[in-house]
């Protein structure tokens, strides 16, 4: 792959990073995934948004300019010839002797790559997925995408030991959201339940998008904070995220979700999803 280092283009075995850089020492870097589909960008607008949000909550410098990022993800989609998967990119604080104080002067650095994947011909939207659930450990400012992921890694490789695809942090007796996407529930009388925003967690942008278009198909909505226990009675459970669109939960903690199989709101909402922002891509 040809990836983007701090203004360069470069092979991915050339690219090298200080290892005085704080996102290596400190996690001090944010990040961004957005979903490529047939060489287009998916809901970009929102994922640029969301990164500059990110930047300003850590006081650091944004290091292009909008029109810039927006230029460097076609390029990179260009030069790797992407059709499907994503693009990553990541802007840490930047390199400088090790110390818990930094310098206002560093200048941050910059790096995107692609990643390959049928995002649309995913096989386990047609099975669902399982998962379990586990205290949340992350830390508390989950709204910022910062690439302080140990605890979300860790948990996610837990869960695959008992033999599931994913993750549900609980906190205070409620679901905060899945191991790296949102989490949503379809109440018994077809009502879409999904988590308040908060600190608690990340404003996922696949998140707000079903949000808009289940209401726009005046499919009943609720933020609102969901147990274990609503989530393992609910009629459907589904996770959303760039990385996956609309992924049906068919089983938490072994026990089946509704009759174990993907349910037909999460299936709508999904080709809502796909169709609308599909058409909309950049
Ligand atoms: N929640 C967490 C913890 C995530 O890591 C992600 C995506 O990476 C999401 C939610 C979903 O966010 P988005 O829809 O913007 O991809």
């Amino acid at each position: 792959r040809t990836v983007y280092l701090n203004g360069d283009w470069v092979d991915e075995t050339e690219a090298r990073v200080s290892i005085f850089d704080r996102g290596f020492l400190f996690a001090d870097a944010i990040y961004e995934v957005t979903a490529v589909v047939g060489g287009k960008l998916v809901d970009y607008a929102g994922h640029a948004a969301r990164l500059k949000r990110s930047l300003a909550a850590l006081d650091i410098p944004m290091p292009v300019s909008e029109e810039a990022l927006l230029t460097l993800h076609r390029e990179i989609v260009a030069r790797n010839a992407l059709s499907d998967g994503g693009v990553y990119l990541q802007i840490s604080r930047g390199a400088e002797d090790r110390d818990f104080l930094y310098s206002d002067a560093l200048r941050p650095t910059f790096v995107m790559f692609t990643q390959a994947r049928a995002v649309l011909d995913n096989p386990k939207w047609k099975t669902g997925i399982f998962v379990v659930t586990m205290p949340e450990g992350r830390w508390v400012n989950r709204q910022i995408k910062t690439v302080q992921l140990l605890y979300s890694s860790l948990a996610k490789m837990e869960a695959k030991r008992q033999g599931a695809d994913d993750v549900l942090f609980t906190e205070d007796g409620v679901i905060t959201e899945a191991g790296s996407s949102n989490a949503h529930i379809v109440t018994k009388d077809g009502t879409l339940v999904t988590r308040a925003l908060s600190n608690a967690l990340l404003h996922g942008i696949t998140r707000a998008s079903i949000l808009d278009l289940a209401r726009a198909a005046q499919i009943r909505v609720e933020e609102r904070g969901f147990t274990v226990d609503e989530a393992k009675n609910a009629a459907e459970v589904f996770l959303t995220s760039a990385s996956a669109f609309v992924m049906p939960v068919v089983a938490i903690d072994g026990q089946p979700v509704g009759n174990g199989k993907p349910g037909p709101l999460t299936a709508r909402i999904r080709d809502l999803y796909i169709e609308d922002r599909l058409a909309n891509a950049i």
